[in-house]
């Protein structure tokens, strides 16, 4: 029976906890919070979207990084298990658009009373309050070649000693949840790298004005693309919002994910079609059918068909075309600058927003110093790494979690 401490009771902390014990090792899961499970509290807008119901082949495209790494891992414990995992415990899940898996009861914090009863009943030792300032290695000779873990101090002053250590502390996005990059620290002292790390899954500022008088339109139905100078790096078709900075929703955080690559080359530029369903030719005869039924009126109030009403006087001001031209004066090329902006709505992306919106942490501990097959640390025996501290991150659907849980308890199911 090896002394087994993990480091951090987030998702992959308690799956790695879990497992390590019914392997039979005598486990402490150390949480520096008050409670476990702060940021799984805040999942899915409190709902949890704890994985994705697709193909455990589809669930790779949906990784952004490294997700050949994690191969081992989400075969170990794959999305299908994860979810008999909860429902052999009783909690009744559901599968909405997307295949996005949450509890029936749409309540995040019935899957936090799952992995607690389940911690107990493995026998689990659960120090809340309990921060790790640093990980030891054991004294010399103990791990032969390689280094070997030693155990963890506690802001406290405590010394605990231990074979195995997880760390499994998290990236650090929503810092007030916890999860505030300790495990990088650790790492590093340990002598792994650490790649730079970026907001991912995040919202964008725009430098125009009027994108700030939009604030709280939903587009939906429309197409986003993302350019840096003339190379296309994001087109989706899909649901974005404004806000009081920038943009947001659905597409704009996964055009962030893939977009990060880019963060040096600000400002990017964004396009909305707004009519992704009309080619050209099709919209400058969906424009002349609006039109003709407006003969006599101003541009300005012939356009309600075409776009929400909080969109009108954008378009018209962005058009060059004046407001109160009369529409049988519109002439060709006018219209052809219309239909232009309606295919190509550009934003300047000047920034992206911080850590402290950003819903995964892009970069981490680098995988090539891991074990894909363990989770175990190449350079120090006995150290294993789980969850969003790897460098590893994936779009909104219930991803992110799944990379969790599977992390960890590979990590778990490795230290027998
Ligand atoms: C708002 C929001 C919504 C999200 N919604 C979803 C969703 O619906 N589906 C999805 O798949 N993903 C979602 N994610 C992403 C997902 O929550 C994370 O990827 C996942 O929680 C990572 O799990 P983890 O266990 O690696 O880290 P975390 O959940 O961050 O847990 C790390 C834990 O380690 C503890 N810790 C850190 N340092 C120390 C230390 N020194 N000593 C002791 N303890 C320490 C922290 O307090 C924390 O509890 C969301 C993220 C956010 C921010």
């Amino acid at each position: 029976m090896r002394r087994v401490i993990v480091i951090g009771g987030g998702a992959a902390g308690m799956a790695a906890a879990i497992q390590a014990a019914a392997k039979g090792n005598q486990v402490m899961l150390l949480e520096k919070n008050e409670k476990l499970g702060k940021k799984l509290f805040i999942t899915g807008k409190g709902r949890c979207n704890l994985t994705n119901d697709c193909d455990m082949e589809d669930f790779f495209g949906h990784v952004m990084r490294n997700g050949k790494f994690l191969y081992s891992a989400c075969y170990s414990f794959s999305n299908s298990q994860v979810v008999s995992f909860f429902e052999e415990r009783g909690l009744v899940t559901k599968v909405e658009r997307g295949g996005r898996v949450f509890p029936e009861s749409d309540r995040s914090s019935d899957v936090i009373r799952v992995l607690q009863k389940a911690l107990r009943d493995a026998g689990v030792s659960v120090r809340l309050e309990a921060e790790v300032v640093k990980v030891l290695l054991a004294p010399d000779g103990k791990g032969g070649r390689r280094s070997q873990v030693g155990g963890v101090i506690l802001k406290d002053g405590t010394k605990i000693e231990a074979e195995a250590v997880v760390i499994a502390t998290g990236g650090c996005s929503y810092t007030a949840t916890g999860s505030d990059g300790d495990g990088y620290r650790f790492a590093e002292g340990l002598g792994h790298t650490v790649s730079v790390r970026r907001p991912s899954l995040v919202p964008m500022e725009a430098a125009e004005g009027w994108v700030r008088e939009l604030q709280g339109l939903s587009l939906k139905n429309v197409t986003l693309r993302m350019k840096k100078g003339k190379k296309l790096l994001f087109e989706e078709f899909g649901e974005m919002l404004f806000t009081h900075y920038g943009v947001s929703g659905p597409l704009v955080l996964s055009a962030s994910s893939v977009a990060n690559d880019s963060i040096e080359h600000m400002p990017l530029r964004m396009e909305i079609d707004l009519k992704p369903a009309l080619s050209p030719e099709q919209l400058d005869k969906r424009i002349l059918r609006d039109f003709g039924g407006n003969q006599n009126r101003q541009f300005k109030n012939a356009l309600q068909k075409l776009f929400p009403a909080k969109l009108i006087p954008i378009m018209v001001e962005l058009s060059g075309i004046p407001s109160d031209k009369k529409v049988n004066e519109i002439t060709r090329e006018e219209r052809g600058r219309l239909a232009g902006l309606i295919k190509a709505l550009p934003i300047t992306i000047s920034r992206f927003r911080g850590f402290d919106e950003a819903i995964v942490t892009r970069g981490g501990v680098l995988v090539r110093e891991v074990n894909p097959s363990t989770m175990e640390s190449k350079l120090v025996q006995g150290l294993y790494f789980a969850g969003e501290v790897l460098d590893v991150d994936a779009l909104t659907g219930g991803f992110n979690l799944q990379i969790a849980w599977s992390t960890g308890f590979l990590a778990g199911d490795s230290i027998a």
